[in-house]
């Protein structure tokens, strides 16, 4: 994904496309696990192949504990 979703911002050139701006794929935000620092976004898990529990959290891929899900900041649409 990274290189690929990088092109196609540079190719997309200068078109409102806010950086951080985390609305137009679907995810609402990013598991974390605060003892690896390992951050993956919610819509990521299941390409990362990441288990989850009963609540359809994931577990870190690392340690294996829950991960924290964190709302991404500054989303400005909701709808
Ligand atoms: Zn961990």
């Amino acid at each position: 994904m990274g290189i690929l979703d990088t092109v196609t911002d540079m190719m997309a050139g200068s078109t409102q496309h806010a950086p951080g701006n985390a609305g137009d794929d679907g995810s609402e935000g990013s598991y974390w696990c605060g003892d690896c620092g390992v951050r993956v976004r919610d819509v990521a898990v299941d390409d990362e192949g990441l288990d989850r529990d009963d609540n359809g959290t994931p577990a870190c891929p690392d340690c294996g504990e829950s991960m924290r899900f964190e709302r991404a900041s500054g989303t400005g649409c909701a709808c």
